[in-house]
């Protein structure tokens, strides 16, 4: 439940399905406590990747947290959790953990408003936290296509905004030049432009490595092989996804699994205290896609070459590399 709330901030889930997700959430704690014990003893336990979007106290979206919900599930979170970085965490999930759940913090686009509260509020408590964000809006300043397409014409991050991040320890990730879906980009060329791009010239603007990526919308539907075969060897060191998942010890770590960060308290911990029922479905479902990369030629696995590339300014100039 979100009582905590003003009454006109959107809740992004119905009070009738907390009440349901409680009563479960609270039936089946004695066995997320014996699972959670069992998977410390063997050293197997799940590493849980959060996403949000902003952090604001407007509700303009179903993908915008409260400031005070988002300041208790930090600090729950801190209470009951490891937060760790994507590094720490890929590190878990390759060779195991025996403590408690680790969970690492991020955040996908790049909202202005979450310089507000929510990335203070990480910065002072040195919470680890990578930040993915979408270059060109980032650049030119204008609203994300889906948050228009919605009628929320929210404003982006600056550079400006980006750079004191980065300066102030907020990992900075890539997530596209333009938010494309990249499950329906089947032309390398583009494929190279949204991912090895965006990176390059990230790098280049914060002089300092940028070493994660994260897909647009990030369901089964928005992924593919080739993304994942062009981000490892293009020189990633992983790619997050969104559609729901816990990262099980012993799978790829390349493949870094997320899971929505609700605008209630209640979900979050349904999540983060391993609930057995996503666990099993998890278990049944096999993850795509394979872990090993197909065979990508030497030239397409370097990216493009910098000189045939507009710079990222003159992109934004003109509307885009893909305009
Ligand atoms: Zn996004």
């Amino acid at each position: 439940m979100t009582s905590h709330l003003p009454a006109n901030v959107r809740q992004a889930y119905p009070c009738w399905k907390c009440a349901a997700l409680r009563a479960y959430y609270y039936g089946s704690l004695p066995y997320r406590l014996i699972y959670r014990r069992w998977a410390a003893r063997q050293g197997r336990v799940p590493v849980v990747v959060l996403f949000y979007h902003r952090v604001a106290d407007d509700g303009a979206n179903g993908w915008t947290t409260h400031p005070a919900t988002f300041a208790r599930q930090i600090e729950w979170l801190r209470a009951h959790c490891d937060l760790v970085s994507l590094a720490e965490a890929q590190r878990r999930i390759g060779e195991g953990h025996r403590g408690r759940v680790s969970v690492c913090i991020t955040f996908d686009d790049g909202y202005s408003e979450n310089c507000q509260h929510a990335l203070p509020l990480l910065i002072r408590d040195r919470i680890p936290c990578t930040y993915f964000v979408t270059l060109k809006n980032i650049l030119d300043g204008t609203p994300f296509a889906h948050d228009v397409a919605c009628g929320y014409p929210l404003t982006p991050n600056s550079l400006e905004q980006i750079r004191a991040l980065a300066a102030a320890g907020i990992e900075i990730g890539s997530h596209t030049y333009s938010h494309v879906d990249l499950g329906a980009v089947q032309d390398r060329q583009q494929l190279r432009l949204e991912v090895l791009r965006p990176r390059d010239e990230l790098q280049r603007l914060l002089g300092r490595p940028v070493r994660y990526f994260a897909l647009p919308f990030g369901l089964r539907r928005n992924m593919s092989r080739a993304v994942f075969d062009l981000a490892r060897q293009g020189g990633y060191a992983g790619v997050c996804s969104a559609y729901g998942a816990y990262n099980l010890v012993g799978e790829d770590p390349f493949h870094i699994r997320r899971v929505h960060a609700d605008d209630d308290l209640i979900r979050l911990k349904n999540w983060v205290t391993l609930d057995p029922r996503k666990l099993w479905l998890q278990w049944q479902s096999p993850e795509i896609p394979p872990a090993e990369p197909t065979a990508v030629e030497p030239a397409e696995a370097a990216g493009v070459r910098r000189e045939e590339w507009p710079t990222m300014c003159d992109g934004a100039v003109r509307g885009g590399w893909n305009g």
